[in-house]
């Protein structure tokens, strides 16, 4: 997943983009209007996230830029401006959401998830991959049609996996989407490490079209198998 920061102000580009790599995002960043605009036209982003006062222009126009080319990433207002006519502008032209500078970074990264969350799911409560069907609503798991009983941790994994298919997830953002940030370190990683082995062992015994592979030292990723 690709993720456009465009900021003009170094010192928090910089720390959205360190906060966004280690959730595994490949991030880069653009410091005006003129390159924001230049980088949406050359490449595919899944998420921008916006600020409005840019060098060289707003980035409202960055926003009508993106819209008028047809490109399907979702976007994030960031703003320093409250105003309510930013806002109102922002999400009538298409913005997903709008945060508020200041804000912490915690919460950007959980309104990342959200906005690819709904992105993923494209409005419905189902998640369908191979011949698995995830039911967020009922939070069940059918393979071929047929029932297959998860707990409640391997429930929410399998869906944090299933959104991000064929991405790489790092063992901490399992942890922090599972767990919550608040579980001791190793303990946490212990955790996931077990829930993982188990989870693997009903999705082959069902015969899952999917497979959850290690990526030694950094996570896990799902990808059909
Ligand atoms: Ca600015």
């Amino acid at each position: 997943m690709k993720i456009l920061v465009v900021e003009d102000e170094p010192g928090l580009a910089e720390v959205i983009k360190r906060s966004l790599e280690r959730e595994l995002f490949i991030v880069e960043l653009a410091a005006d209007h003129a390159t924001a605009v230049r980088k949406i036209a050359d490449f595919e982003y899944d998420l921008v996230l916006l600020d409005i006062m840019l060098p060289g222009g707003s980035g409202l126009d960055v926003l009508r830029a993106l819209k008028e080319a047809g490109k399907g990433g979702n976007v994030i207002i960031i703003s320093a401006k409250d105003s309510l006519e930013d806002k109102l502008a922002g999400l009538d032209l298409g913005a997903d959401d709008y945060l508020t500078k200041p804000f912490h970074i915690a919460e950007l990264n959980a309104r990342v998830r959200s906005v690819l969350r709904r992105k993923a799911l494209d409005g419905s409560n189902t998640i369908d991959v191979a011949n698995l069907l995830l039911d967020m609503d009922e939070r069940t798991l059918a393979v071929d049609g047929l029932p297959v009983p998860l707990n409640r941790k391997e429930f929410d994994m399998l869906a944090y996996f299933l959104m991000n298919k064929n991405r790489l997830v790092s063992r901490t953002s399992l942890a922090e989407h599972v767990w919550g940030d608040h579980v001791d370190q190793h303990d946490d990683l212990d955790l996931v490490y077990s829930q993982i082995k188990n989870l693997r062992r009903k999705l082959k015994q069902a015969k899952a079209g999917v497979e959850i592979q290690a990526v030694y030292g950094i996570g896990y990723k799902l990808v059909e198998s």
